[in-house]
């Protein structure tokens, strides 16, 4: 049920790639940027084991 996703830092631009529990359905999540270290707020949509969106903002 774990994804790969690629995201886009919206502080420094880096893009990275980042897992994705989808067996908890829809969620948000923060998770720190790998590069510059600031929270990132994603907002998973996914149904279990594939995602469907995410949703990126500066939490
Ligand atoms: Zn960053």
């Amino acid at each position: 049920m774990i994804q790969e996703v690629e995201i886009e830092c919206p502080y420094c631009g880096a893009n990275y790639v980042t897992t994705v529990d989808t067996s908890e359905g829809s969620h948000s999540t923060i998770e720190d940027c790998t590069v510059c270290c600031r929270p990132i707020e994603l907002r998973i949509v996914c149904s279990p084991g594939a995602v469907e969106e995410v949703h990126i903002a500066r939490a």
